[in-house]
Formats: structure tokens, sequence, C-alpha cells
């Protein structure tokens, strides 16, 4: 039997209500900051879904009406027809290649801020907002629910006349009011739409009639549902009322989607959840509940592991989000007998901080996501060579990895040199801190892919100095050295008044951490001035490993950043679980051999922290020293690439090194016009 073969049971086509599926590939919905701001953008992302054989191709939460107004966030939007064209092009563009096009229509209740539309927020109760803001929502009367009925049963219509198969009707992650009327701690009502479950679930049921009778013959109903908020007895659980809601609703919707709220359960990071198919333990119980489709998600990549859960009923449809951003064309590469192609997701979440912030998606393993419209990049194609012939990346962290693979997909002889004896740079290194072994992935799926090369040749151990470049004899040269922690405590906060370091404190950095260079056991304080997941990460492991952690941070939270990658909570919290003392809002003074100097950011009041030792986190100095000896030696190229050209995020590296391999031999002007490639807003008034 092929691999094909074994896969066969994931291409078989599904009937969801009057529309069938190709194949059991189902991309749920999935934000990405682009929506009704960069509809092309959207378009171009989704329709490359289609192409890489997702059968449903889902776009993103799609306010309904003005007082569901999720500005300044970039969502879809669907408040009345001047906003069926711009929905229309992803619709078409899914279409043109085979596959069914699904909107997930909401109204987002005490979610939203209505910043730009100022209209009073609705609730099923009077309570406050879901965002720290000074505004309160106001119990809707029945008139407010006649008049979100109509908005929703209007926007069903409007997404059929706008192209969609799928009309969903939501009711998860805590942010839809279908669901905010279901949970009792949200709804204080005495009416008709509170009290009992069958109350609660009233208006759910309404919005699945209306939206029915609105497109019931074209299009196919969804429902998506969070059957538990994984908060135990204080919230919905799948064993009580989220198996209630399904046996009550049961036939009612063509297609269920089932999922956890909220999001931060639903989109756990890897982290936090190693496993793949973390949610059938949840979902499970739906199919024996219901005679239609069931799709699930899980940060599902193994065709092992999506078969066994069609084989054992646990789901009709393989659902994924950010495995279908990491590799749009996974469908496909299962299908062709490519596995070993996939790029698997690492369950970073740098997806989900795009959107957190506004900005459009991008993803650690794929630096194509979002670029498909405004720079034409594909995740499987890239031109081919031009008139050079020899490369060289010298460095085989994620950017030199990455630049490598696809100057070798373009048909360019590639020479990569790294100084250590393994390849993967920082992936590799942070891939042994806790809970980050899927980091290792980056590294992984690119190794993977140049070693099968003929046209690739791989040095490790080969520490180059720029002499020995240019010995090499190779004119074109990516320089992706990387950067190290710097140990003097200069970074953010310190900026103005750097900290005074003496010559006898003992100091570490994450790269000492990460290259097993231990401080001696006792009291150990980092101090954070980089905020993303590193110092929190080395405090969980000093804390395990037995040192006395204090964690000293100029933030009012541990790992601030990852706020926007939805683990903060889990962070702190696993730091305070490992008796990790924190203190918060105080800067760096002084490193001495048994303290640390400390200042309050606000009063500026002193103190000291007892502790051996101290792990600086604070900036990183870029690695450049063999890219300054290559300037002005004749190189034909010379390109500073990844953490070596500015310190950032993984996912930067990756795309530094792509965009690097992408641009290599192009003219500046072709360069220049992909970063001018904008959408524009109309002149044209509105009517
Ligand atoms: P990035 O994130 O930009 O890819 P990394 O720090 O992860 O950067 O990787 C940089 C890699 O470059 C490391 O594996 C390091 O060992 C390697 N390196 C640094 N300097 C040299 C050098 N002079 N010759 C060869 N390899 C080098
Ligand atoms: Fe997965 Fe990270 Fe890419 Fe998101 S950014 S899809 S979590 S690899």
């Amino acid at each position: 039997m092929t691999k094909a073969t074994s896969y066969s049971i994931l291409f078989e086509p599904v009937k969801i209500g009057p529309v069938t599926a190709r194949n059991r590939f189902f991309q749920v919905p999935h934000c990405n900051g682009m929506g009704h701001v960069r509809p092309q953008a959207e378009a171009a992302m989704r329709g490359m879904k289609a192409e890489g054989g997702w059968a449903v191709v889902c776009n993103q939460e799609t306010e309904i009406h003005p007082t569901s107004d999720l500005s300044p966030f970039a969502e879809n939007r669907l408040w009345d027809a001047r906003d069926i064209p711009a929905l229309r092009l992803m619709t078409d563009t899914v279409h043109d290649k085979g596959s069914l096009a699904a909107i997930e229509l909401v109204h987002n209740g005490n979610h939203t801020q209505n910043l730009l539309s100022r209209a009073p927020v609705l609730a099923p109760s009077d309570m406050s907002l879901d965002h720290p803001h000074p505004k309160q929502a106001r119990a809707m009367d029945k008139s407010d629910i006649r008049n979100f009925r109509r908005w929703h049963r209007d926007a069903a219509v409007r997404s059929r006349d706008a192209g969609f198969d799928v009309v969903y009707v939501y009711a998860g992650h805590n942010m839809s009011l279908a669901q905010h009327f279901l949970l009792p701690h949200m709804n204080e009502r005495t009416d008709e739409y509170g009290g009992s479950l069958e109350n609660r679930l009233r208006l759910t049921r309404e919005l699945l009639e209306d939206t029915r009778e609105a497109v019931g013959d074209t299009c196919a109903v969804a429902f998506r549902f969070a059957v538990d908020e994984m908060l135990g007895g204080d919230g919905m659980q799948a064993a009580e009322e989220g198996r209630a809601v399904v046996e009550m609703l049961a036939e009612l919707p063509d297609l269920w989607d089932v999922n956890v709220a909220s999001w931060a359960n639903d989109s756990i990071t890897s982290r936090f959840q190693p496993q793949d198919g973390y949610q059938n333990d949840y979902i499970s119980f739906v199919k024996s509940k219901t005679t239609k489709p069931v799709v699930g998600v899980g940060r599902l990549t193994s065709p092992d592991m999506m078969v066994s859960m069609v084989r054992k009923g646990i789901v009709d449809f393989i659902g994924a989000a950010r495995p279908s951003i990491a590799d749009p064309f996974l469908p496909q590469k299962i299908e062709q007998g490519r596995v070993d192609e996939i790029r698997e997701c690492i369950g970073c979440n740098i997806c989900v901080m795009a959107d957190s912030v506004g900005a459009p998606i991008r993803c650690t393993q794929n630096p194509t996501m979002g670029e498909e419209w405004r720079r034409g990049w594909h995740p499987e194609k890239i031109a081919p060579k031009g008139k050079q012939k020899e490369t060289l990346v010298l460095g085989a962290g994620p950017a030199g990895l990455e630049c490598a693979m696809q100057l070798a997909k373009r048909g360019y002889q590639v020479t990569l040199a790294e100084a250590s004896d393994s390849l993967g740079g920082r992936v590799l290194a942070e891939s042994h801190l806790p809970g980050l072994s899927a980091w290792g992935r980056v590294a992984d799926h690119r190794t993977h892919d140049l070693r099968q090369r003929a046209n690739v040749q791989i040095f490790t151990q080969s520490h180059l100095g720029s002499q020995e470049v240019l010995e090499l004899g190779i004119p074109n040269v990516f320089i992706a050295t990387g950067a190290k922690w710097r140990r003097d405590g200069r970074g953010r906060s310190t900026q103005r008044k750097p900290a005074k370091v003496d010559a006898d404190a003992a100091i570490f950095t994450p790269d000492d951490i990460m290259g097993v260079n231990m401080p001696p056991m006792g009291g150990v304080t980092i101090y954070d001035d980089d905020h993303a997941y590193i110092a929190g990460v080395i405090a969980e492991k000093l804390a395990q490993d037995g040192y006395d952690v204090t964690f000293v941070t100029p933030e009012s939270l541990v790992s601030t950043f990852t706020t926007l990658t939805l683990e903060q909570h889990r962070i702190q919290a696993r730091l305070l679980e490992l008796r990790v003392t924190i203190i918060c809002n105080h800067t760096l003074t002084s490193v001495a051999s048994d303290h640390l100097g400390i200042a309050c950011g606000f009063t500026g009041r002193q103190q000291r922290v007892a502790g051996n030792s101290a792990v600086l986190v604070t900036e990183r100095i870029r690695e450049t020293a063999v890219y300054d000896g290559l300037i002005g030696k004749g190189l034909t190229t010379l390109e500073l690439i990844g953490d070596a050209a500015g310190p950032a995020l993984i996912a930067d590296a990756v795309f530094g090194g792509h965009m690097a391999a992408r641009n290599f031999e192009r003219s500046p002007e072709d360069v220049d016009s992909d970063w001018f490639r904008r959408e524009m807003t109309s002149l044209v008034a509105g009517e």
C-alpha cells in the first residue's frame, strides 16, 4: 500500500447540507489581521489554502452590524451590501481553486468596544466590557433581540449573495452574543431568554432557524460551538451542558464545528500543550448525538492521527487553523505521499500575535503567509535562478537554513557553513528549554529538505572568518551569523541610566544557560528587559533544576509580550507554582557579586535582591565581524540576514532568510515594487 492510499479516507467527499466538500480537509475560521482593511490580501491567502487542497476554506469572524464593531482589529465586516464586493474577492478565489467558501457571521456582544461606530454595546445582561475599557454593555430588550435576529438574517442573505457556500452561526471563544446568552454567568435574564438551558439556548436556536430560512436551499448552515470552557465546574463542561446543547440542537445545523473555549484554550501553545489532537477528549461525544458532519481541531499535522480520528468516529472533517497557516499545502502533500515535506506548525502563536495587534498575519514556519497578494509569494513555488551560479550561506540558524533552502530550490549551487556541530542555531538551542521542543521543527523541516538536494553542500564545525570566506571564491555570500545576548545589562530600561556592573559579579546570559554554562547552585536573579518568552522559560528551567529564582521585570506582568500569544497567564502561573519570586515594575541599577540593585519604576526607591548570580535577559548584540570584514572585498553579493541584520523573533529570521533568497538577482526597483503593493482606500463617497 502506498502512503497516499493509506490516507485515502481523508480524501473522500463529504456532504454538508446542500453542498459537498471534495475531501475532509477543513480550514476553520481564523483571524489574520487582514479582513475588511486588506481584502485582496485576505482573498489571496484563503485562495492559497484552497489551492493547497483544503476543501472548505472559511473566512474569519465577520461583524454583522455596527453594534459589533471590533475596530481597531481588522476582522471581516458585513454591515451592509457595500461590504459584499470585498468578500466576493475571497469566494471567487476559493471557488476558482475548487473549494467551498464559508463565512463566520458574528455579533460579538460585550467583546466589542464599538470604537469606530460609537454604538452602545449589547449583552444578555448589564455588564462590563470584555476589554479594560470604561464602558458598559446594556442588557438587550426584546426589540434589541428582534433587531439582532434581523441583522443576522440580513447578513446571512448577503453572505449568500457574496457567494459563500457555508454560513456559520457562532457560539465560541467567549466572543459571541449567542454564546454569551448560553453562559449562566453572563445571562441573568428572567424572561424566556434566561434561566433554564432551554431558555438560554433559545437565541441560538432562533439564529440557526433564521439562517436556514434565509439561505437554506443554496448554502449549508454551520454551528461553531465551544463544548467546554475548560474551567471545570466554573464554566460550561462537555460532560454536562455542553453535551445537552448538542443533544438539543443535534439535527438543526448542517455541520457541527466543535472546539473548546476560550481562544487561549482552543489555540493553546505547544509550550503548554505539546500533543496534537488535544481536543479529542472534549469533542468525541458529538458524533454520537448527531447524524450531521462534525469538524474538530487540535493542531493536527499528523496524517496518521487524522486517519485515526476519522476511523474512530471522532470527526468527519479534519479542522485546522494553525496547521493550514504553517502549510497551506498540507492536504496536497498527504494526497501525493509527500508527508515528509509538511511544514508542521510549531504552536508558537506568532500568527495570533499579529492579529492581536491589528497587523497582517505572519507565521514562524511559513514565511510566505500573508505575502501572497502583497509580494506575490507562493509557499511552494519560487522563481528559478538567474545568471549567478554559486552561493555561500554562513550560519545555519533559522535565517541561514531558510535562505539556503530557497536558494537551492531556485537552482543555485549552495554551500552552507556552520560553526557548531549541528544545524539550527537559536531554534536548536531554544528547543532544549522546557516546553519548547517543537521549535526544533523549524530546523528539522529545512535540514531534511537541504539534505535531499544534490546542489547543496553542508559543512558543520566550520567557523569561518572573512579571509576564509574570500578564499572559498564564492562570489555571492549571505551572512546569517545571528546575535548573542549581551551581559552588560544594557537594554530598553537602562538606556538612560546604565546599570553599574561590578567586575566580580557572576553574570550569565540565555546563551550560557542554553549552552549549559550554568550558575553555581543557590540564588539566581533573572532580569528580564526583553519581555518575550526567553526569560520566563529560563526561570522555569532554573527553578526546575533546584535554583532559588527571583524574576525581576520593569513590566507589570511576567513576559508581557506573551499576552499576545495567549499564554502569559499560564507562564506567570507556572513560575508562581515553581515558587519563583516575582518582582514587577522594577529596573536594574547594579549587579554585584552577592546581589542585584533594582529601583521601583515609579518612585525610584532602591532595593537589593540577594543572590550569587544574575541572568541578564536584555538585548542581543549582532554578530557582524565576518560581514564587516567582507565589505569592499569585491564580492558580487554580500547580504546580512536574520538576527545578524536585526535581532527579532524566529519568524523574522526565517522571513529575512526567505526574502533574501527571493530577491537575489532582482533589480532594486522590482524589490521596491513589492513593498509598495498596498490596498488603497477608495475616495469615492459611500452612499
Ligand atoms: P538567525 O536567527 O539569524 O538564523 P542564529 O543565531 O540562530 O541566527 O544562527 C546563527 C548561526 O550562525 C549559529 O548556528 C552560529 O553557530 C553560526 N555562526 C556564527 N558565526 C559563524 C561563522 N563565523 N562561521 C560559521 N557559522 C557561524
Ligand atoms: Fe503555527 Fe507558529 Fe505558524 Fe502560528 S505562527 S501557524 S503557531 S508555526
